[in-house]
């Protein structure tokens, strides 16, 4: 069997992987909190493990593998959408406006996450569907002493966890001195977090034993991976922002409510991405959502091949070059493999990169020698791996071929009117050229032409109909 190895947060080693069960390997990913359209940087934990899962199901079988991803959909962010919907004259209650809010943002979740090829989890739980076991467990936690309630609050009491700090590598002195932690008079130390908070009636709440009230964030991970994974299971991940306090204080509440149970086992964190070498933010204006790059014409497949062209624990830079250069490349790689049938099995090249803690770059490398060496059976296999060059997300690569062929007969359109001195003809197919988005190159050797970000189908066979090819 191959030897998986990954690199686990906890240990910070690179450590062979062994399941607690075979049979069935269980994965948890913290998924997104439904307020807004997933931005890019979003999109790289579900690819990250996307291709670990289907990793594991190749080495452990498709049906020994249980992948759950939540859905955060009780937030003060998700709230304040809601009120200020309210607040523009909707006649919406504000829960009918929060759930309207939270069905279309899982909804653009779905399509967006589709559209990269990713496939969907085993389990997809939402955060309210499983109050009732958050209840339960801050109980188990107030019970074992782990936690205390206090003015309609309920609170997790740091100091009772002697580990608290160590997945992140923290010292709890050093998070006191440094930290931005919140004081708050119903605290008993600085650092304790909220499990549970009081809802006024303008929030939505829920009956507890410490009166209405919602659930703190990382309470609901802890909850809903015990009740669908168990106490114990093999790989939890997430983006490396959410390694403190995200994750710190998961692993606090899960060990102290199951102190025999180890919760996760490998944690797996990926790197931030970056756009054009800086930070993505709102403030810097270089921040787009996934479904801004799939409107403006970027392929889902070029998304997904940009990204996994960075190994998950590097930082990943996104910039329009290696857009384009991915487009290449996936256009050259289609044209070799169609109509073949992949190989039987994958190039062991691929499986072995991959293996090595998830060096998609390295497995991306094994393609391109594979396509080197015009071998179309084993590249189609090996990047189906990387979830590349499958059916589904080919429809941009046909229509790129539909495209090709339009440009071409214009430029010879181009070419003829230019003979004829029919300038004006020949403008307007230049014209035409720029606000459908295709950049065309004259060369002594012809015209050269590639697709810009904006390309536009639909205006290219509008070009065709005004102007004749
Ligand atoms: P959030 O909805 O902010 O909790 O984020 C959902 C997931 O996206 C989490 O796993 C985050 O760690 C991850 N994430 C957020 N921003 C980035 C980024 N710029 N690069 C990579 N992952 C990110
Ligand atoms: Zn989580």
């Amino acid at each position: 069997m191959v030897e998986i190895r990954l690199t686990n947060t906890k240990t910070r080693r690179k450590e062979g992987f062994t399941p607690l069960d075979p049979s069935n390997v269980r994965l948890y990913l913290c998924g997104p909190t439904v307020y807004d359209r997933a931005h890019l940087g979003n999109a790289r934990p579900v690819l990250v493990f996307d291709v670990l899962v289907g990793l594991l199901r190749h080495v452990y079988g498709a049906d020994q593998v249980t992948y759950v991803r939540n859905f955060t959909d009780v937030d003060d962010k998700i709230n304040a959408e809601a009120q200020r919907r309210k607040g523009l004259g909707s006649p919406l209650s504000l829960e009918d406006l929060i759930s309207e809010r939270t069905e279309e943002t899982i909804g653009w979740y779905h399509a967006d996450m589709d559209a990269l090829g990713a496939a969907r989890p085993d389990f997809e739980p939402r955060a309210t569907q499983y109050i009732p076991q958050m209840i339960t467990m801050i109980e188990t936690l107030i019970a074992r002493g782990n936690a205390y309630a206090k003015a309609g609050h309920v609170l997790f009491r740091v100091r009772s966890f002697d580990d608290y700090g160590k997945l992140s590598g923290r010292s709890v002195d050093d998070m006191i001195a440094g930290a931005r932690v919140e004081v708050a008079p119903f605290k008993e130390d600085p650092m304790d977090f909220v499990l549970w908070k009081p809802s006024d009636d303008d929030l939505p709440g829920w009956d507890s034993p410490w009166g209405r009230g919602r659930p703190g964030w990382h309470i609901e991970c802890s909850a809903m991976s015990a009740e669908l994974l168990g106490d114990s299971f093999d790989i939890h991940g997430g983006g490396i922002d959410l390694q403190f306090p995200h994750h710190e204080n998961e692993v606090a509440q899960s060990c102290c409510a199951h102190p025999h149970a180890g919760f996760a086992n490998v944690w797996l964190h990926n790197e931030m991405l970056q756009v054009e070498g800086k930070k993505m933010s709102k403030s810097l204006g270089n921040f787009f959502t996934v479904r801004d790059l799939l409107d403006q014409g970027v392929p889902g497949e070029v998304i997904r091949f940009v990204m996994l062209s960075t190994h998950y624990r590097k930082p990943m830079d996104w910039t329009d070059v290696k857009r384009a250069e991915a487009e290449a490349v996936l256009r050259r790689w289609r044209g070799l493999t169609a109509g073949i049938e992949p190989a039987a099995t994958p190039a062991p090249a691929v499986i072995a990169a991959l293996a090595d803690d998830l060096n998609t770059a390295g497995a991306i490398a094994a393609l391109h020698e594979l396509a080197g060496q015009g071998d179309g059976a084993g590249l189609l296999a090996g990047a189906r791996m990387l979830g590349l060059l499958t059916d589904d997300l080919g429809g941009w690569a046909e229509a790129g071929d539909e495209a090709g062929a339009l440009i071409e007969a214009l430029l010879a359109a181009r070419t003829d009117a230019r003979k004829a001195r029919d300038f004006a003809r020949a403008d307007a197919i230049r014209d035409g050229f720029a606000t459908a988005g295709v950049e065309v190159k004259d060369t002594v050797a012809g015209a050269e032409w590639s697709l810009a970000t904006g390309f536009d189908l639909a205006r290219l066979k509008a070009l065709v109909a005004e102007v004749g090819s």
